[in-house]
C-alpha cells in the first residue's frame, strides 16, 4: 500500500478539520494536487479534503468543532473550514447529471469510486486517509510513477464535458508530465474548436501555470501538435520560447511566464488571456525595447529592473557580457546626472530635445561622462529639425 509523506499529516490545522469531518462517522479524504504533489515530492500548495458528508452536514460539523465554515461553491458543494487561520477546501462527493462543455450539474454522492470517475486525469485522482493510506480508484500511481497524462475514462467524452480540460491537459503535462497519453492528444486535437466556449480569463489562468512550470517547451510542443496553440494564441513561436528557456538555464535565471509569454508570442496577448493592466504594460514595454533593439545598457536605463531583465534574457542573441547582471544593476542606479535648470535658456520642445541628447549621450557612455560633456551634448543637439513640429 501506497501511503504520503508522514510530514504532509503532521499538521495540526489538517488534523482539526480532519477530526471535526470525521466526528459522527462521516469519512474524509485529501485529494487531488495535495496527494499528486506529496507523491512526486513536490511543493503542495493547498490542501482539498473530499468527503462523503452533504455541505450542510459539513458546515454542521465544523461548527460543533469550533470552525469557522465558508460557503465558498455551496452549489456544486464546496465549504470551506478554516483551522488556525488556513482555509481548507472540503468538498462532498459528487457525479455529473448535466454537462454542456464547461459547467456541470452535479448530484452529492457517498461513493468515492464516483466522485473519482468525475475527474480529469488520473494523477488528480488520487485519495489519502488520515493515516496516510493512498486509495487508487482509476489506476493513477503507475502513471504518476511513470509521470504520464491520462485522461479518466474516454478523453473524447471527458473533453466534451468540459473543453476546459484540453489546456488542463496540456498544463498538467507541462508541470509533471513526461508521457501524454495518445488518445488524449488524438481527442485534443480533433475537439479543439471547443475552446471557443472557454473565458479568455481561464484560458490566461491556464497559460500563467503552464508558462511557469520549470520547463514547458515540450507541452508547447504538443500544443503545437495538436493544433490548440494557434487557436488561442495565433502566430505563436514554440522555437522562440525553446532559445529564451536555454537563455535562462544558462543564465540560471528564475523561469517567468511573462517572459515566456513575450518569447512566446510576437503580438498582444492582453484580449486572448484577459492580462491585467499592469501584465500587458510589461509586455508593451518588452515589445518596445525588442523593436528599438535596445543595449543593454539602453534598456537597464529605460526599463524597470523586471523589464530589463526580461529584455536581456530574450535578447541575449545581441550577446550578454558576462557581468550582463552587474551591468543592468549599475544602468538602474544611473539616472542622468542633468536637470532642467543646468540648461537655462532652453524651454519647451528644445529643451526636451537636448535632455534626450544628453540621455543618449549619458547611455551610449555607459554612464560614465561628466555633467559639463553632458551639458555639451545636449546644446550640440540639433534643437530644431526641420521635420517635426
Ligand atoms: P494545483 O496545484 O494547480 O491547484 P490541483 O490538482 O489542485 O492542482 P485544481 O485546479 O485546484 O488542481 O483542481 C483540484 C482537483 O479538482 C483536481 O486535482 C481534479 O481532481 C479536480 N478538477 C479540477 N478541475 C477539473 C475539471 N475541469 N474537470 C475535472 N476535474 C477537475
Ligand atoms: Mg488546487
Amino acid at each position: 500500500m501506497t501511503h504520503l509523506p508522514a510530514a504532509i499529516l503532521n499538521d495540526d490545522a489538517l488534523i482539526r478539520v480532519l477530526d471535526a469531518l470525521e466526528a459522527r462517522g462521516a469519512r474524509a479524504w485529501l485529494v487531488g494536487g495535495v496527494v499528486r504533489n506529496a507523491l512526486l515530492g513536490e511543493p503542495v500548495s493547498d490542501i482539498d479534503i473530499a468527503t462523503d458528508a452533504p455541505p450542510t452536514e459539513v458546515s454542521l460539523l465544523a461548527e460543533a468543532a469550533g470552525l469557522r465554515a465558508v460557503p465558498t461553491g455551496i452549489d456544486h458543494g464546496t465549504v470551506t473550514l478554516v483551522a488556525d487561520g488556513r482555509g481548507f477546501e472540503v468538498t462532498t462527493f459528487r457525479r455529473d447529471v448535466e454537462t454542456d462543455g464547461r459547467h456541470a450539474v452535479v448530484a452529492f454522492s457517498t461513493d468515492l469510486a464516483e466522485d473519482a470517475a468525475r475527474r480529469d486525469f488520473t494523477i488528480n485522482a488520487l485519495y489519502a486517509d488520515r493515516a496516510g493510506r493512498v486509495l487508487d480508484p482509476v489506476g493513477g500511481l503507475p502513471d504518476l510513477a511513470a509521470r504520464r497524462l491520462r485522461f479518466v475514462g474516454e478523453p473524447e467524452d471527458r473533453i466534451r464535458e468540459d473543453y476546459l480540460r484540453i489546456l488542463r491537459f496540456f498544463r498538467f503535462f507541462a508541470q509533471y508530465g513526461r508521457e501524454a497519453q495518445p488518445r488524449a492528444l488524438a481527442a485534443c486535437a480533433a475537439l479543439r474548436d471547443g475552446l471557443a466556449r472557454i473565458a479568455p480569463e481561464r484560458v490566461g489562468a491556464e497559460m500563467r501555470k503552464l508558462l511557469a512550470a520549470p520547463a514547458p517547451g515540450a507541452a508547447i510542443a504538443l500544443m503545437a501538435q495538436t493544433g490548440v496553440l494557434d487557436l488561442i494564441l495565433p502566430g505563436a513561436r514554440p522555437d522562440a520560447l525553446q532559445n529564451l528557456i536555454a537563455a535562462e538555464n544558462a543564465a540560471e535565471a528564475q523561469p517567468s511566464w511573462r517572459r515566456r509569454l513575450a518569447a512566446l508570442v510576437p503580438g498582444d496577448p492582453t484580449e486572448a488571456l484577459r492580462l491585467s493592466r499592469h501584465e500587458s504594460r510589461h509586455l508593451a514595454r518588452l515589445r518596445e525595447a525588442a523593436r528599438a533593439r535596445w543595449s543593454l545598457d539602453e534598456a537597464g536605463y529605460r526599463l524597470t529592473a523586471p523589464e530589463a531583465l526580461d529584455h536581456a534574457l530574450l535578447h541575449r542573441g545581441i550577446g550578454l557580457p558576462v557581468d550582463w547582471r552587474a551591468r543592468l544593476d549599475r544602468a538602474q542606479a544611473s539616472p542622468l546626472p542633468l536637470k532642467a535648470s543646468d540648461l537655462p535658456g532652453l524651454s519647451g520642445p528644445a529643451l526636451g530635445r537636448a535632455l534626450r541628447a544628453a540621455e543618449s549621450a549619458w547611455i551610449a557612455s555607459a554612464f560614465t561622462l561628466p555633467a559639463p560633456a553632458l551639458i555639451d551634448a545636449a546644446l550640440n543637439a540639433d534643437l530644431n529639425p526641420k521635420d517635426t513640429p
